[in-house]
């Protein structure tokens, strides 16, 4: 019979890759921690309408990539396909907001977005995401861009860059709009078909697209940066003032708009060139008016998300092992034996103690390759002889040395050896 695979553009994480991920994990808790942000844990199934209203209709995940399903003929449901719009969602139901002014919140989980399936682009993929709700201080910019970098340092991923660029604000946006549409108004035959009907529905999208002659006409149109008021321009400066303070490497990128419509001001991306065609691994940026587009009050949000998937696939090898070996294998012989070390292996592993024996009665020369396989510091040589005088050799993997001891220590011993 065939066996039965994953789903195309699904994946497994398998060890030692979850050892990785642990350690991700675990450094984004510390780095988060210290800047003042708590986990959150939201559904991964939503309704429909909130990607629609929270990412814009005119999206690419929203008009094709969304896993999208109607709940038994009832309700329209998605599988989610970014965070941003449950975390605000969560936000506004628990009227987080109503109890204090500055909300940082964090999440790790996955994400689902029907796009062709390649090297670094999944279906299910995974993402960390952070976002501050309530104040729009340029600070506040800097201080979420400054923990980004900092994490990815603390994780030894110092050389990407970091591109940023500010989208401008509600005030702002509409004449370079105008602008982009009568640029691109004359080049109508030129561009491909999807973005002739971009052009009609939400031009900035036209930046996004990955055709080489829509890219060639973009590089030549109006640029945002030109078009935005005096206030974003202000709030700019001072974000890319308090990231010099830091002196934080960054490239300002005209043409980066990002691929979800709810993003005003600050917007920023960290990629890198050793990931090929899919060399994102951060996209973040500023939202100033997304929690007012789900219904909420008129509260400004700043937030990014992190691919797990492709900054994983950043971090050398030699750091992915980071668990160590069992502390102990029981090699032992004989019916007798074996009864003594299944009940010694599970009482120490009852004590936090990573002891591993086998089942099979084979022999002490396999017993002990295994043992040496599994990169065990220390093995136990429990034989017929060794239970009738109450004794077992302790040998000392890496040493190759070893000792008689007295079974009723043995637990003492192998306790101050976990130390
Ligand atoms: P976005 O939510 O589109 O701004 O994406 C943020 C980050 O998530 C990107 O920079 C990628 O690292 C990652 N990402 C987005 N889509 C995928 C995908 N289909 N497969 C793997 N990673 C992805």
């Amino acid at each position: 019979m065939e066996i039965i695979t994953a789903v195309r553009g699904f994946k497994d994480i398998i060890p030692p890759e979850t050892d990785k991920w642990r350690h991700i994990e675990e450094t984004a808790y510390r780095v988060f921690g210290a800047f003042g942000f708590r986990e959150i844990r939201v559904p991964l199934l939503e309704k429909t309408e909130l990607f629609c209203r929270g990412i814009g209709e005119t999206t690419d995940i929203v008009e094709k990539e969304m896993y999208t399903f109607f709940d038994r003929g009832e309700e329209s449901l998605t599988l989610r396909p970014e965070a941003t719009a449950s975390v605000i969602r969560a936000y506004l139901e628990h009227t987080i907001h109503a109890a204090e002014t500055v909300t940082r919140l964090f999440t790790i989980g996955p994400m689902f977005r029907r796009e062709r399936p390649q090297k670094g682009r999944y279906r299910q993929f995974h993402q960390i995401d952070a976002e501050i709700l309530g104040p729009d201080d340029p600070r506040t910019d800097a201080e979420l861009i400054l923990m980004l970098i900092h994490f990815l340092d603390k994780l030894g991923l110092a050389k990407l860059n970091l591109e940023i660029n500010s989208l401008g604000c509600a005030k702002c946006r509409p004449a370079f709009r105008e602008a982009i549409v009568s640029f691109l108004g004359g080049r109508v035959e030129e561009l491909c078909g999807d973005c002739q009907r971009r052009l009609g529905t939400n031009p900035l999208r036209v930046f996004d697209c990955k055709v080489d002659k829509c890219g060639e006409i973009i590089s030549r149109a109006p640029r945002l940066m030109d078009f935005i008021c005096q206030d974003c321009r202000d709030h700019f400066e001072k974000v890319q003032g308090c990231l010099s303070l830091f002196e934080v490497p960054y490239r300002l990128n005209a043409k980066m708009v990002r691929g979800l419509d709810y993003y005003t001001r600050t917007t920023f991306e960290v990629t890198t060139e050793f990931l090929g065609a899919q060399n994102a691994v951060v996209g973040g940026g500023r939202y100033d008016h997304l929690v007012r587009d789900l219904g909420g009050p008129d509260i400004p949000g700043i937030g990014f998300a992190i691919g797990f998937e492709r900054l994983a696939s950043l971090i050398p090898d030699r750091d992915q092992d980071v668990s160590r070996g069992p502390l102990l294998f029981i090699a032992a012989l004989g019916e007798k034996a074996g009864e003594r070390a299944f009940m010694l292996c599970n009482r120490l592993r009852m004590k936090g103690i990573h002891v591993e024996m086998d089942y099979a009665g084979r022999s002490l020369k396999s017993q002990m390759k295994r043992a040496d396989r599994l990169k065990c510091a220390y093995a136990l040589i429990l034989g017929e002889r060794e239970i009738e005088e109450n004794s077992a050799l302790l040998r000392n993997m890496h040493e190759s040395a070893q000792e008689e001891v007295c079974l009723d220590d043995l637990e003492e011993i192998i306790k101050k050896l976990a130390r």
